[in-house]
């Protein structure tokens, strides 16, 4: 049974969502941004140890460098890009009148150099590779960032602009896979150690075309991609939280990384859906964070 209309609208009533008008772009209230920032800190302690660098980016990125990372050949019916009026006096009378009559007024927009950041890892690659070669033990980075996706819904865990947290590593193959085996393990921890049921799967991204399922195949069968999925609209089909990439040496070719034997870098990164891991969450313990758990209360804010 698909739970997902209701589930948004109890959200809306609670004030913990707030409706835009758009399906998937939300207001979000404290409390609900309490148990994001929250949750956030809580995925910090498990990775402090490993000293990883901080880098916030906002959510656009060089246009330039998403046209070089690929995303459009994956997922080009995601993809997000920002337009500006770039015309002159003529130019805005047209826009003006277009928008007076209710006709189309975009004609006018024109592509600028931003583009929205569909993940958040994706601006960070060119700037490793402005750094030169990889220092001997690669590197590791800690990212969170707004992400844009068009893929509107009414479920509420498939959002337009929602919060992705990452650490990205860079280095040898050994490495990169390791720390992905890490964060396999330290994710299953963190969730259980928030209450929530969860299963491990391999991933089914929504690769676009003909070209496309080459590529979903390839994905399957080369366990590229894991996900860490709880039921949130539905118990038939949970919604991935967590996400744990190994992208081999793509980056690293595409942006020429070496790592400091003087190989192509390979990269993987995992991703924390922030505002799915609040709704499994709240879908889970209850609409009211004063009555979770003792446990869950306990694990997130220090004090029950
Ligand atoms: P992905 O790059 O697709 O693996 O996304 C990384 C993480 O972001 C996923 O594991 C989800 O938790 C989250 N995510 C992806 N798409 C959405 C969306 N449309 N709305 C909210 N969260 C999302
Ligand atoms: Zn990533």
């Amino acid at each position: 049974m698909d739970m997902a209309p209701d589930f948004l609208d109890q959200l809306f009533s609670r004030g913990l969502l707030i409706p835009t008008g758009v399906d998937g772009l939300y207001g979000r209230s404290g409390v609900f941004e309490d148990v994001i920032t929250r949750f956030d800190a809580l995925v910090s302690t498990y990775g402090e140890a490993d000293g990883a660098e901080v880098v916030r980016f906002p959510p656009g990125m060089s246009r330039m460098a998403f046209e070089k990372s690929g995303y459009l050949k994956s997922f080009p019916q995601l993809a997000g890009t920002v337009h500006s009026f770039c015309g002159d006096d003529h130019g805005h009378n047209r826009l003006l009148e277009c928008l007076a009559a209710g006709d189309d007024w975009t004609g006018e927009q024109a592509a600028t150099d931003v583009v929205l950041t569909p993940a958040a890892c994706y601006p960070l690659y060119p700037v490793i590779a402005s750094r030169g070669t990889l220092p001997a033990d690669g590197l590791l980075f800690d990212l969170q960032s707004y992400c844009f996706r068009h893929e509107p819904s009414r479920e509420p865990t498939r959002m337009q602009l929602f919060r992705m947290r990452e650490y990205v590593r860079a280095g040898t193959p050994e490495e990169v896979v390791a720390f992905r085996e890490t964060w396999l393990e330290r994710g299953q921890q963190l969730i259980r150690s928030l209450g929530l049921p969860m299963t491990v799967d391999v991933a089914n991204d929504p690769f676009f075309g003909r070209a496309g399922r080459m590529m979903k195949v390839n994905q399957r069968d080369q366990g590229l991609k894991f996900e860490l999925l709880v039921p949130v609209n539905s118990e038939d089909r949970p919604t991935a939280c967590l996400s744990f990439n190994y992208h081999q040496d793509h980056f690293g070719r595409t942006w020429g990384i070496k790592t400091a034997e003087g190989e192509t870098a390979h990269t993987a990164c995992v991703g924390f859906g922030l505002e799915r891991v609040a709704l499994a969450l709240f879908r889970h313990h209850g609409l009211d964070v004063a009555s979770w758990p003792t446990d869950v209360r306990t694990v997130l804010w220090g004090t029950a």
